[in-house]
């Protein structure tokens, strides 16, 4: 059965970036110009109106599989993988600002004085105000990514798509950077997501999205204005959803 390629009507969205965007062209942290050109791609889509959360990951600082096989506790190591997120979530929260962006951090770790902890309402009352909402540190319990983090808030925040802005314009059958025939994906749906294992979120982010009916949108967040084709549908992206 086929699927529309249609990107849904949106009000509010949950934005997932990978820590590894924030590197821009450097190998390892945070590059603070491209920073600054994500977060006015992400006032520009504020600015329509769209009621944005933002989940941010850490892999540009430390994962905790890289900890754990390097001999660290696998609980340990995702520990400090979700503190990278919060410093991720702390720049993205600067580089808002500077463009006069309001936002708030919301942690699943408890940090007082560095943010709020995770409360729906009052995120809820945030977007309301038109605040940007950032979440940081996953789920909180490790074994888990933020890939998990960002579908638990999406459909926490009954966002209307999870957006996941990555390194490549979709989701393909096959690596392209590795087989030059792989094809890219208009629509694929959950079910062929999960059962050929492609490389689109966590299979529990996945899964959580399909139970919730939230369409995952991945597309390249690295070209400049991206972001602002991809919810006016005209940008080049994969969307995830269930059969039509
Ligand atoms: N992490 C975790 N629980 C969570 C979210 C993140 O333990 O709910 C840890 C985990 O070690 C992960 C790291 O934080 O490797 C960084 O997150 P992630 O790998 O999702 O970042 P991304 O790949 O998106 O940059």
């Amino acid at each position: 059965m086929s699927v529309s390629a249609q990107m849904p009507p949106v009000r509010r969205v949950l934005l997932k970036l990978s820590g590894e965007v924030l590197m821009g062209e450097k190998q390892f942290g945070i590059d603070t110009d491209f920073v600054a050109e994500l977060a006015a791609e992400v006032k520009a889509a504020r600015d329509t109106g769209l009621e944005l959360c933002l989940v941010i990951g850490g892999g540009n600082i430390f994962r905790g599989m890289a900890g754990a096989a390097q001999g660290m506790e696998r609980a340990q190591a995702d520990y400090m993988g979700m503190l990278a997120t919060v410093m991720n979530a702390l720049a993205m929260q600067s580089a808002l600002e500077k463009l006069g962006v309001e936002t708030r951090v919301q942690s699943a770790v408890q940090m007082d004085q560095v943010c709020e902890p995770v409360i729906r309402r009052r995120a809820e009352r945030h977007l309301a105000k038109g605040r940007v909402v950032i979440f940081a540190a996953g789920v909180g319990a490790p074994y888990f990514t933020t890939d998990s983090g960002a579908a638990l808030r999406a459909a926490e925040m009954q966002c209307d798509a999870l957006l996941k802005g990555t390194s490549v314009d979709g989701v393909y059958d096959a690596d392209p950077k590795k087989d030059p025939t792989a094809k890219r994906f208009e629509t694929v749906t959950y079910d062929r997501v999960l059962g050929d294992n492609l490389k689109v979120m966590d299979a529990s982010a996945v899964a959580l999205c399909r139970d919730n009916r939230i369409p995952i949108v991945v597309f390249s967040i690295r070209e400049k204005g991206n972001l602002a084709r991809v919810l006016a549908g005209e940008g080049v992206q994969t969307i995830v959803q269930g059969e039509a």
